[in-house]
């Protein structure tokens, strides 16, 4: 059975998830603010908490992230959740939900950009959101998660020259090294964009694992620096209409 686009609810998903390590994509909690373009991107803190709750009824774990391209020692169910950018309001609405579900997440930062805003989404006329501060980072860190580098300033790595992208990926990874006084061995293609050259880069610069924006679960034969991911946002009515359909077919 094909599975919907995005993550809504855990039904459609729990058959594909026994295969494999499902890793859940991210951005904004909360409200939305006037003028989004891209409204299924905020996921309610209602919803990411019903999400959680789901998750954790059925028994998943979130072990650190490096382990999840380690085989399974057990039969429970692993589980990562990231959130790209480093959007502040995913402090201000998700870190309750996360806490009350012993739930951990991991933010894929932009480090020139902390304490900003999302400059990359203004230029193509998305709303402007607040990106966590350094004093912010260090609150998300303090609560149990974890953060990895989404580059210097969210480019599209394959359209840099060889040494742009290079300073992207490595410099990135140094500065919130420095800043946090932890590694960061998880990173995060900006718009899923890489190709060979981009990946060896990472591999180059000591990241463990990079995530993609294609879909599907994780096997243990994956390339951990090419991770899958399901996006999880609001469900569209087309996709409602859709499942509803689907449960009406005899
Ligand atoms: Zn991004």
């Amino acid at each position: 059975m094909a599975l919907p686009g995005y993550y809504h609810t855990l039904a459609p998903f729990r058959e594909s998830f026994q295969t494999g390590t499902p890793i859940l994509t991210y951005h904004k909690l909360g409200p939305r603010p006037f003028g989004v373009r891209l409204k299924g991107l905020y996921v309610s803190e209602k919803l990411f908490a019903q999400q959680l709750a789901e998750l954790r009824a059925a028994g998943f774990i979130t072990p650190p992230f490096a382990e999840m391209i380690q085989p399974a020692t057990s039969a429970v169910p692993r589980i990562a959740l990231t959130f790209d950018d480093g959007f502040s309001n995913v402090l201000r609405h998700g870190l309750a939900p996360l806490t009350r579900y012993q739930f951990r997440a991991i933010q894929f930062l932009v480090a020139d950009l902390l304490g900003k805003t999302n400059e990359w989404d203004a230029r193509s006329g998305e709303a402007r959101e607040a990106l966590m501060d350094a004093s912010q980072i260090r609150d998300w860190l303090a609560a149990g998660h974890e953060i990895g580098s989404h580059t210097l300033t969210h480019p599209h790595l394959t359209r840099l020259s060889p040494n742009v992208a290079r300073e992207e990926i490595f410099a990135s990874k140094k500065k919130l090294e420095d800043l946090f006084g932890r590694p960061v061995e998880h990173f995060c293609y900006p718009y899923g964009d890489y190709n060979e050259a981009v990946r060896e880069l990472v591999a180059e610069a000591g990241y463990r694992t990079a995530c993609t924006t294609v879909s599907g679960v994780n096997l243990p034969t994956e390339n951990p620096l090419e991770l899958k991911r399901h996006t999880a946002r609001y469900q569209s009515l087309s996709l409602k209409n859709l499942w509803s359909r689907l449960r009406l077919r005899p």
